[in-house]
């Protein structure tokens, strides 16, 4: 953020405010790593903060310091609405466009509050009053830190921020410091949040060895439904709503599955597409290495976006027609992915 934006929003909070930070729609590490991250920032500063979510999360990010003051909109509208309406600022992290947060949209839109945007994704919507946004950050998580740091009060990031930062900066790099935004910076960070509390090895423990069997043995299905495309580099990989049923699907339970099919030797793209289990769409994962940018071909093909290497979109087909179509538009990319 630029200083005398900074300047601007320090002032606003030389005094106590009411503060609502929002999070995308089903929230991943880095998205309730960041909110809570900030969230524990803010009330160290006698901020009023809450964070409100739109939806539910997996129980693999449940375990984060101030998770158990998370409002949700969906189930506990009312009282979020209301939050909303009294917010003098609102934190929107993780998110590039008010349609990320789907069903808390309109109680956006129709707020006077004062818009914070921080946020990693490409083509970011223009609604907030302070803006950070940068596409070469590893996540919004690391932004949080720099964020605080260019508040000039780095004393405030104790155990608590560093936990929750730490979280989102290791699974918004692939779980492991691996994407190509993974910069020496970043590095720099997350050694910064360890000497300031963070338990990695913990962290890691808490977020990667919490699988239950039945979603190792979705796993397993996923990784015998994976169909190669050897011609275009590609792998990709459904999963059935009642594939999903027979695993006893959780919320969480398909996280980072696509990964598997960027690890199988040569590949250069990696999709997965699931079936919805309460809504009548296909929820689909890109992930590529290289140059291909699936943000591109997401926001062309499947009504998505995100990142170079990891965005998402959705289709309304059924699975057999969605697939059709992607193999069909696949064409188009060939010399891409060669
Ligand atoms: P995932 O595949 O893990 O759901 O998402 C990968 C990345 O793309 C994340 O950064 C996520 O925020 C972003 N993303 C996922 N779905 C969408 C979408 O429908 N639209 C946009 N703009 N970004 C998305
Ligand atoms: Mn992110």
């Amino acid at each position: 953020m630029k200083m005398n934006e900074i300047h601007k929003l320090k002032e606003e909070l030389s005094a106590p405010k009411q503060i609502v930070i929002v999070p995308h729609k089903n929230p991943d590490g880095d998205a309730i790593g960041s909110t809570l991250g900030l969230f524990h920032y803010l009330r160290s500063k006698g901020q009023d903060a809450v964070v409100i979510a739109p939806n539910d999360y997996p129980d693999f990010l449940k375990w984060m310091p101030g998770n158990e003051t998370v409002l949700r909109f969906d189930s506990e509208t009312e009282k979020s609405s209301e939050l909303i309406k009294k917010a003098d600022l609102i934190f929107t992290l993780d998110f590039n466009s008010f349609g990320r947060v789907e069903n808390m949209r309109e109680a956006l839109e129709a707020s006077d509050a004062t818009f914070v945007m921080i946020d990693h994704h490409q083509q970011p919507d223009d609604y907030a009053r302070f803006m950070y946004s940068d596409i070469g950050m590893s996540s919004t998580c690391e932004m949080v830190y720099h964020f605080i740091q260019q508040m000039g009060e780095p004393e405030k990031i104790d155990k608590n921020v560093a936990t929750c930062l730490y979280t989102g900066i290791m699974t918004d790099s692939g779980g492991s410091f691996r994407f190509p935004t993974t910069t020496s910076t970043t590095h720099r960070v997350v050694a910064d949040l360890i000497d300031q509390g963070a338990e990695n090895a913990s962290i890691h423990e808490a977020v990667y060895d919490n699988n239950s069997l039945s979603r190792l043995q979705l796993l397993g299905c996923a990784l015998r439904n994976m169909v190669v495309l050897k011609e275009f580099n590609t792998v990709y990989i459904t999963l059935s709503k009642a594939e999903l049923e027979a695993h006893n699907f959780k919320k969480g339970d398909t996280e980072g599955l696509v990964n598997y099919g960027l690890s199988l030797r040569g590949t250069k793209l990696a999709v997965i597409f699931i079936e919805d289990t309460t809504e009548s769409y296909i929820k689909i994962s890109f992930r590529s290495k290289g140059s291909f940018s699936v943000n591109e071909f997401a926001r062309a093909h499947f009504g998505g976006g995100g990142h170079d290497n990891a965005a998402g979109g959705r289709s309304n087909l059924s699975m057999e027609e969605t697939t059709s179509y992607f193999k069909e538009v696949l064409k188009n990319y060939k010399s891409q992915l060669e």
